[in-house]
């Protein structure tokens, strides 16, 4: 029998992966949406999440899919009225907010999953399996996409607590902290912030371990999400978001399509919440909140979505 499941925040995310995700997931029915403007064909929608939670005490697991600032409020109501929770990423506005949900579920017994999409990328599992017994000597993440292509009419990304280019930019650092043999800290930072946002549009990272990040939101035309790993056995090459592998430019392992990302996260949160366990990883979130404590500042003109 499948689980009852809520979906909150019906916006852009939510459309493109999550119903898609569940209309074939074996594991959940989609019972109830929470949305101030969006609905799903065919379910029970509600605009007070408070309401739904009270109507709906079959429904045991809520999906949070709004921008991280407001997500906090959503998943300590949830988890207050006993329902599991599932994040998007990041999984919220600051650390400190999500060892507090952590710790919350922990005490009344409930799942947190903060999810990380791309880690279920076709080919990370097999890039971790090769990258396990040998040596990184340098890696390079090239993050470069377009935002206005990809957020459009989002403001909330260049607003405090948005993440700017490390919305996308924690994708390549969730994949990159899954699949190192040993774990790196970043030492510098440059932060590029438009004059009118209060997010930075560009960021360059410098690792320990001769590791580095180039994350870029102005890129239009093709698109970049590629991770180099160079190891005294040859070039790995993560490619299109870690959906792809190549060594030494042959490719090994992978699919070019973000599709399985998100039925993958949802089987987890299913196989979470059948033993009662949490999956609450903020490595990546450390890396970012390291890059805004130690990077220097540049101001750029002003960038409008
Ligand atoms: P979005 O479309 O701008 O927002 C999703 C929904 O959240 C909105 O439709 C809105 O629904 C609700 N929302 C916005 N502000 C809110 C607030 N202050 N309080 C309560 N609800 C609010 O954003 P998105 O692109 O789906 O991104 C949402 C999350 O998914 C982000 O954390 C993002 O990093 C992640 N994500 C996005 C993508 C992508 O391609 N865009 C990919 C992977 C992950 P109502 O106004 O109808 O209530």
């Amino acid at each position: 029998m499948p689980r009852l499941i809520a979906l909150i925040g019906i916006g852009k995310i939510a459309l493109d992966q999550h119903v898609p995700a569940l209309a074939a997931s074996p594991d959940w029915e989609l019972a109830a949406t929470v949305s101030r403007s969006g609905t799903v064909a065919g379910v029970q929608s509600y605009t007070d999440f408070a309401d739904m939670l009270a109507k709906n005490p079959d429904i045991g697991t809520v999906s949070l899919c709004m921008p991280p600032a407001p997500r906090f409020d959503y998943a300590h109501a949830a988890l207050m009225a006993g329902r599991n929770v599932m994040l998007e990423k990041p999984p919220g506005a600051s650390l400190a907010e999500v060892y507090a949900l952590e710790q919350l579920a922990q005490d009344k017994g409930l799942t947190l999953f903060a999810t990380w999409h791309s880690r279920m990328a076709h080919a990370v599992a097999p890039a971790k399996a090769w990258l396990a017994d040998t040596t990184i000597t340098r890696a390079l993440i090239t993050w470069r996409e377009d935002v206005r292509k990809w957020h459009p009419g989002q403001d909330w990304v260049f607003q405090a607590g948005g993440m700017g280019v490390f919305d996308p930019g924690i994708n390549a650092l969730s994949i990159l902290t899954e699949i190192l043999p040993r774990p790196v800290h970043v030492r510098a930072a440059e932060l590029t912030f438009p004059s009118n946002c209060q997010t930075p549009i560009a960021a360059s990272l410098t690792f320990s371990g001769n590791v580095s990040a180039d994350f870029d939101w102005r890129q239009e035309g093709p698109q970049t999400w590629d991770i180099a790993i160079d190891t005294p056995k040859g070039q790995l090459y993560l490619r299109m978001g870690g959906n792809v592998l190549e060594i030494d430019g042959k490719v090994q392992a992978g699919k070019n399509s973000i599709m399985g990302e998100y039925p993958a996260l949802y089987a987890r949160m299913a196989k979470l919440v059948k033993t009662g366990a949490s999956d609450v990883d903020l490595a990546p979130m450390i890396h970012v909140a390291d890059a805004l404590t130690l990077g220097i500042r540049i101001q750029t003109e002003a960038f409008y979505l």
